[in-house]
């Protein structure tokens, strides 16, 4: 669309946030013919670079499949059957077919998949703004909701059917629901993690999720050069407190075993610290709004779950809206919230459970720890428990 639009703007969904929520709710609309504006407020080099996920659940890839989306991922993506545990310098597998009935997961950054999306929309889709910040959602319980916007220095207002909240965390979306209304549940967590960019091919073929007596690490990748490596810290560290000496020094160390397995080093690129909150809001739709993704729901990122969530919610959202725009049937809005919300308090009770059996609590005692190594020899070597991690792991069902 350029720099031209006018300050009234019309269309049927109005989509705040080019996130994965949002730029997949986009695609799948567009795909069914429903018109939809998207509202980014930030610009497209941002979106493309933000370093965040990169664990896509079978049910994830196979939407974005669905939707046009999956040829890239399909060819760089790299399909993981399993996980590693270490613990004690032990390590465990945990292979996910065999568990499972065949899932597995795909590594495919984040930033590909919104790049992927964003291509999509702007070669055919609707428009998709970037630099358009959206300042508040009006009239949400009636059936013309509008959404404020500032673009280019200038106000102007979309007027549409429904409005999309697909603006994470920090977004506008969840104000316009009133108070009174709204039950949330938080619980953020006394440690962060730091995350880094290395060149560096993985020191491992999959992913290897550690605890230690200093911490949880994980060695995670993005593609078969960059490793993708996280530390658990104290909440309010600043990456530029470590050095990158002492942050291999002390991957080593936690995810060192006793076998002859060697970390490999390399330049890092790239470090940030991301603080750890599980956090839900509901219900997820007031009126005409719909809430989906980080925008509803947040995670502690042990679980892979983020991303994950998000593009289910947008998945049973969209199946409701082209089915509400063509024959006013209200059943799958009606049973928006209650659907999203089955599958999301599943992902923050393992997300939870993960975190709370890697990670050192500040105030651990000696018993606490040895509940979390019983808790990780069970998984090692009970089907039923390691059957169960690998089942949550691969993902809840998108329905
Ligand atoms: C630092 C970090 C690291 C993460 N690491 C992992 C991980 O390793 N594994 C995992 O599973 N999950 C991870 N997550 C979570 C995962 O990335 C999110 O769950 C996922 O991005 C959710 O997608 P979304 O589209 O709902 O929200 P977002 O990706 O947050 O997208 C929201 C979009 O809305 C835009 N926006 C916000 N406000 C406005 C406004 N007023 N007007 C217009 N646009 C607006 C934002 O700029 C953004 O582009 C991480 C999250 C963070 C923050």
């Amino acid at each position: 669309m350029g720099g031209k639009y006018t300050p009234v703007m019309r269309t049927t969904v109005a989509i705040i946030g080019a996130g994965p929520a949002g730029l997949l709710l986009a695609r799948l609309l567009d795909a069914a013919g429903v018109d939809s504006v998207v509202l980014e407020s930030r610009d497209r080099a941002y979106v493309e670079r933000r370093q965040r996920a990169g664990i896509l659940e079978q049910g994830t890839a196979d939407a974005l499949r669905a939707a046009g989306a999956g040829g890239r991922m399909d060819r760089e993506g790299l399909p993981h059957a399993g996980i590693e545990l270490r613990f004690a310098r032990r390590r465990h597998r945990v292979d996910f077919p065999s568990l499972t009935g065949g899932r597995s997961v795909l590594v495919y950054a984040q930033t590909e998949v919104c790049k992927d999306l964003i291509a999509l929309r702007l070669s055919g889709g609707g428009p998709l703004l970037f630099g358009a910040e959206a300042l508040a959602v009006e009239d949400a319980e009636t059936h013309r909701p509008r959404v404020r916007y500032r673009h280019e220095g200038r106000e102007g207002v979309v007027e549409c059917a429904y409005v999309a909240g697909c603006d994470g965390f920090w977004g506008v979306s969840r104000r316009a629901v009133p108070p009174a209304l709204v039950q949330t549940y938080e619980r953020t967590y006394p440690f962060a993690w730091l995350g880094v960019l290395a060149d560096v091919p993985p020191s491992h073929d999959e992913l290897v999720y550690a605890r230690h007596d200093r911490g949880f690490a994980l060695l995670s990748q993005r593609t078969p050069t960059v490793s993708r490596l996280y530390l658990q810290v104290p909440e309010g560290t600043d990456a530029a407190d470590w050095s990158h000496g002492d942050i291999w020094d002390e991957l080593e160390r936690r995810t060192g075993t006793d076998d002859g397995w060697r970390l490999r080093r390399g330049p890092i690129t790239a470090a940030s610290v991301t603080p750890m909150r599980s956090y839900v809001h509901e219900p997820m739709r007031h009126g005409r709004l719909f809430l989906t993704g980080d925008a509803a729901h947040i995670v502690p990122p042990t679980g892979a779950k983020g991303l994950n969530l998000a593009v289910g919610d947008v998945v049973t959202l969209a199946r409701a809206l082209v089915a509400h725009h063509a024959t006013g049937d209200p059943a799958g809005l009606d049973a928006y919230s209650a659907t999203c919300l089955r599958r999301v308090w599943q992902a923050e009770r393992f997300s939870y459970a993960m975190t709370a059996m890697l990670h050192r609590h500040p105030d651990a005692t000696p018993f606490d720890d040895r509940l979390q190594l019983a808790q990780l020899d069970r998984i090692a070597t009970t089907r039923s428990a390691e059957a169960d991690l690998a089942e949550a792991y691969t993902g809840f069902p998108l329905d």
